[in-house]
């Protein structure tokens, strides 16, 4: 059985988080909805305990126990979302699904899609493209916009974005290392030390670089 095939039995979905009046994952004000379950283990990764669809408990450094993530119906995540839809309404804004891989499991993410749309909702997704196309082709139809995480950019990937996806914008998000306290709190091995934050010249230099081929960057910063 491949993980992305496995669901609780009460039709439930982990979501490691809720956060809403975020403005920096799409247009707007937005609730930004982290699902949990994802097939990457991405070394520089700041949501580690979005990797499996079960809900996580580390200790704080006071010694506080926190807790990541609960097991929540379509329904009670809807009921949720509705207190803010005045929010999205008046600010252009919406939800934006994130991971985690929200495509991990595609039959979590199609129910809250039709749920949001049911709902006029506008929707957002922010994935590493990496699940299979042809069986969520009809999530990505219903989505206002899609963040494609590239995490290395090749001749290939370039390839796939132009052929996948109309208007493509580029959004240049420079490592940090925010999630660093969540490792040690759930007792997980981190790789932190390999990276280091690019400069404000480095970044503005690869900009220029993206402008030069004609393509304005865009930020949600
Ligand atoms: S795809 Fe995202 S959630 Fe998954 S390991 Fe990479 S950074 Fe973390």
């Amino acid at each position: 059985m491949r993980l992305s095939e496995v669901r609780p039995e009460d039709d439930t979905i982990c979501v490691s988080q809720m956060q809403h009046f975020s403005v920096n994952d799409g247009e707007g004000i937005r609730s930004t909805v982290f699902l949990s379950g994802c097939p990457l283990r991405c070394r520089w990764c700041c949501n580690p305990e979005t990797w499996t669809p079960t809900p996580k408990s580390g200790r704080l450094p006071g010694g506080k126990e926190e807790t990541f993530g609960r097991f929540l119906t379509v329904d009670e995540v809807m009921k949720e979302l509705a207190r803010h839809t005045i929010f999205y309404r008046e600010s252009g804004g919406g939800v934006t699904w994130s991971g985690g891989e929200p495509f991990f499991f595609p039959g979590n993410l199609r129910a809250l899609v039709r749920a949001c749309e049911d709902r006029g909702i506008p929707q957002a997704v922010e994935t590493t493209c990496h699940f299979d196309w042809d069986e969520c082709a009809d999530i990505v139809g219903r989505l206002d916009f899609v963040f494609a995480d590239i995490k290395h950019m090749d001749g290939g990937v370039a390839r796939f974005v132009r052929e996948h996806f109309r208007r493509p914008k580029i959004e240049l998000l420079p490592y940090h290392d925010f999630g660093r306290m969540k490792y040690r709190m759930l007792g997980m091995e981190s790789f932190w030390t390999d990276f280091e934050t690019p400069s404000k010249e480095r970044v503005a230099s690869l900009e220029a670089l993206i402008r030069s081929e004609g393509v304005e960057p865009v930020g949600y910063r």
